[in-house]
């Protein structure tokens, strides 16, 4: 027996060259880094919560298949019929399944670029190989560019984030439906950012039998539960349901779900002050000499200002923690991405923000 073992034997190679996700230390900080919802729950329905959770029989494994909290759900998120839910730990569970699932000798996970970086990052840990197209100069999809590479690559799986992240704005939708009828695969339509958009393409699942929708409930106040949704036709739901580990949705989550769910209007009123504040950050953002603000339907804006890099440092010394993505796609070349916030932390950014680039 050897006394010391190392990873390069058994590790995958693949695996060995990634560097993981990462998150930065964030505590006594302004948080605009991760997209969260800034707001808490009202005290009213926070005592709900902590009565229900008093009582939860945590000593039991949670229902399997959150049977009740489905069935809030598929009200909430107004599912169409004959579609079903499966849920994840987090929509990246999501992502993981379906790429472990498609994962055949070879076959390609599709994506543009610049994309939410686990796209790419679990098509490594499920052993696909990844390929990126290009989004254009201003964000918009490259039709011409994915067609050509669904013609090539022929990927199991296409993952288009609706609207995009990192740079918050909504793909062309007949562009995206033009994709789903050339894919020989699964397209995944991720709304993440849903409640920040006045668009969806729900109601094409019935028009499309390879698209599959992704919501999530980290954005819309609750990052905290870990709870992504997935919907689709039975067909392919079952053969996922097969790679989803069976306890994965915690009863806590299970329940608080629930909780929340029952008022809806509180998470549109919460996403509603988010939108709001959205515009009034993006017309100080742009009315500030130098800097280039990207439109935004998500609840968080893209900018672009020279020397971003040391801008982002500087903020972060003065305790406000947000995005740097120079140097992660050349697209984004000397761009930030700055979550909306309240709009207390909002002020606070602004005015740091405008304070050091004045001075830059
Ligand atoms: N999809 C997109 C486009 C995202 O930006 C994120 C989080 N940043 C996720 C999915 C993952 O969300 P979660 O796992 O919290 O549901």
């Amino acid at each position: 027996m050897p006394n010391s073992f190392d990873p390069d034997q058994t590790i995958r190679p693949e695996i060995l060259a990634l560097s993981a996700y990462h998150v930065p230390p964030a505590t006594g900080m302004i948080k605009l880094d991760a997209m969260e919802n800034p707001y808490a729950l009202p005290p009213a329905l926070q005592d709900e919560i902590a009565k229900l959770t008093a009582h939860a029989p945590i000593n039991r494994y949670p229902d399997p298949s959150a049977v009740e909290l489905k069935v809030t759900l598929r009200e909430a998120l107004a599912v169409p019929d004959g579609m079903d839910i499966m849920l994840g730990n987090g929509s990246d569970e999501i992502i993981q399944i379906i790429a472990m699932a498609a994962a055949k000798p070879d076959a390609v996970l599709m994506s543009v670029e610049p994309a939410f970086v686990m796209f790419r990052m679990i098509a490594t840990f499920a052993n696909m190989s990844y390929v990126g197209v290009p989004l254009n100069n201003d964000f918009s999809i490259d039709l011409d560019a994915i067609l050509a590479g669904i013609e090539k690559h022929k990927p199991a799986v296409i993952f288009l984030a609706y609207p995009n992240n990192p740079t918050g704005n909504l793909f062309d939708a007949d562009a995206i439906l033009r994709i789903i009828e050339a894919s020989p695969g699964i397209v995944v339509v991720d709304e993440a950012y849903h409640a920040f958009a006045d668009a969806s393409l729900i109601d094409k699942l019935t028009q499309h039998p390879n698209l599959l929708l992704m919501r999530t409930l980290s954005k819309l106040g609750l990052a905290g539960l870990r709870l992504g949704i997935l919907i689709g036709r039975p067909e392919w739901l079952i053969q996922l349901e097969k790679l989803r580990l069976p306890y994965n949705v915690g009863i806590m989550t299970q329940l608080i779900a629930k909780a929340v769910l029952r008022h809806p209007e509180l998470l549109l009123e919460q996403a509603a002050a988010i939108k709001t504040e959205r515009s009034t950050m993006n017309k100080r953002l742009a009315a500030m000499d130098g800097v280039e603000v990207f439109h935004s339907d998500a609840n968080f804006i893209l900018l672009r200002v020279n020397g971003a890099k040391q801008i982002f440092q500087t903020l972060k010394q003065r305790g406000i923690l947000i995005k740097n993505l120079d140097g992660t796609h050349p697209l984004l070349e000397e761009c930030l991405r700055v979550t909306v916030g309240t709009i207390d932390e909002n002020a606070q950014f602004c005015y740091a923000f405008h304070d050091i680039i004045k001075n830059h």
